[in-house]
Order: structure tokens, then C-alpha cells, then sequence
């Protein structure tokens, strides 16, 4: 087996513009695949499922914000697309700077930064409204209020900063590529489920199976061999609630 991609190479190699290449919808990449899958489940959850805070749920206050932290977003934003529609606080973090400049680079629309266009008009698509994609535009822009430094391997990932817990957390892709075996996986599930209130939701998306991605190997998650170069066998969706306490 390959050795596993451990956070200094992240650090010193992980380009953000090779692996946006990834998600240029429609190039009939393997990005496609994962994001036809995922895109549609964000939808789901964030738009009409449990985590679609706010929308119909009349025990809510009228003036609750609902807060969401994304553990690990790389330099991308699909994941929050469906989720900007009811959350108005929501924190991204990630383990190395790059990504958090190219993230940056979007929000503040900056010239050189990824094209989000095509993916956001599939998301509005699957919301009943491809014409209003630039208000999605708006509306993520304006509820990313923070990008912070994030490592899923200390107790608290996202020290020194100290958030109220959030009403719903999520992750895609990040765990497997950060935890290099099942016991390390258990340990940073639990530092991230800390950030998470009581009765609130943690959102995981991100592919089974996976060996290599951006020339960067990750946890496999399902058997510990490597597999072809770029191959995954299988693509996760789970959505959990964390238990109110007694
Ligand atoms: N969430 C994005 C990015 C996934 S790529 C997406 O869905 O496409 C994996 C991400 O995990 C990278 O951005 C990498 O910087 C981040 N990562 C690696 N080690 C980490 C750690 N210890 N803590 C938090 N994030 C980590």
C-alpha cells in the first residue's frame, strides 16, 4: 500500500486549481458523478429534509439564525449551495492556507477565481429555479462569514478560535483524506461532532473506496489495498443527528 498523504504534504503540495479542475460540471469527468450525486442530496436535506432549518418549522423563534460550520472545504462551495437557503451564519475552515485564498478569491469575486456558475444553475435546477442563480450567488456570498484555519486531529479543529456550537455541521471529502486509518477516522469524527450542538445535525458526504485523488492518497474506506489511479467504488450521503442530552 502507498504511504498515506499525511498533512505536510497537503501543506506543501495540494494545488486548489488542479483540484478544481474537478468540478467543472459537465466535462464528463469523475466530478461529474460525485456532484449529480451529492448536489442532489444537499438539496434534499437542506431544502425540505431535517436540516432544512427554519423553512415551515414554526417552534423556532422568529429571529434564530441558524448557524452551519463546513469542516475541511477545500476551495469549494458546492456543498453549501442548497445550505445558504436556510442557514445565514455559516463558517468555512480548512487544514492548509491555499485553499483558504482560493475560497477567499470567490467569495470576494476576485478576477482569476473558479467559475462557480455551472454548478450553481444545476443547484437552482434542481431547486425549481435555474434563472435565479447570481441571487444564490449573493446569498452564499453573503453568508460565508468567516474562513478559518481548521485540523480535524485536535480536540477543538478549529483552535485557537472557540465558536458557539453549531446548529449543523459539514463535511465532504475531508475525512478520508485527512485520517490515514479506521482509529484516526473515529478520533477526528469526534473532535468535529464537538463543534456540533445537541439536536444538531452533522451532514457527511464523499466517496467510498477512494485511493487517490489529485495525485493524493486518502483512507480507503471500505478495505485498506490501493486501487486504480482516480477509481472509487461507491459514493456516501449521511446525514446524523446528535442526540439532545438527558
Ligand atoms: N470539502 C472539499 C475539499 C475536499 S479535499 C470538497 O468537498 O471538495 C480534502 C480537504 O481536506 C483538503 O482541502 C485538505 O486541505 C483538507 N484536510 C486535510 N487534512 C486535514 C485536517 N487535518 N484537518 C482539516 N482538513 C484537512
Amino acid at each position: 500500500m502507498a504511504a498515506f498523504t499525511g498533512g505536510e504534504v497537503y501543506k506543501a503540495e495540494f494545488e486548489p486549481t488542479a483540484y478544481l479542475e474537478y468540478f467543472k460540471i459537465g466535462g464528463g469527468t469523475l466530478g461529474d458523478e460525485f456532484l449529480t450525486f451529492v448536489l442532489k442530496h444537499y438539496c434534499k436535506t437542506f431544502t425540505s429534509g431535517h436540516a432544512a432549518w427554519g423553512r415551515g418549522d414554526d417552534h423556532l423563534e422568529p429571529f434564530f439564525n441558524p448557524n452551519l460550520t463546513d469542516i475541511g472545504s477545500g476551495p469549494t462551495i458546492y456543498q453549501l449551495l442548497s445550505a445558504c437557503e436556510s442557514f445565514k451564519e455559516i463558517i468555512a475552515s480548512d487544514y492548509i492556507d491555499q485553499n483558504c485564498q482560493e475560497l477567499l478569491k470567490w467569495l470576494k469575486n476576485e478576477p482569476g477565481a473558479f467559475d462557480w456558475t455551472p454548478v450553481v444553475q444545476h443547484v437552482r435546477e434542481l431547486e425549481g429555479d435555474r434563472n435565479k442563480w447570481a441571487e444564490k450567488e449573493r446569498n452564499l456570498r453573503g453568508a460565508i462569514k468567516h474562513v478559518l484555519k481548521c485540523d480535524v486531529h485536535e480536540s477543538n479543529p478549529l483552535d485557537p478560535v472557540v465558536l458557539p456550537p453549531a446548529d449543523c455541521l459539514v463535511s465532504s471529502l475531508c475525512l478520508e483524506a485527512a485520517c490515514k486509518d479506521q482509529s484516526s477516522y473515529r478520533a477526528a469524527l469526534r473532535n468535529i461532532s464537538s463543534l456540533l450542538k445537541p439536536g444538531g445535525h452533522l451532514v457527511l458526504s464523499g466517496d467510498l473506496g477512494t485511493s487517490f485523488y489529485v495525485e493524493f492518497d486518502v483512507l480507503s474506506r471500505d478495505d485498506d489495498t490501493m486501487q486504480e489511479i482516480c477509481h472509487f467504488s461507491g459514493m456516501y450521503f449521511i446525514v446524523a443527528h446528535k442526540e439532545k442530552a438527558i
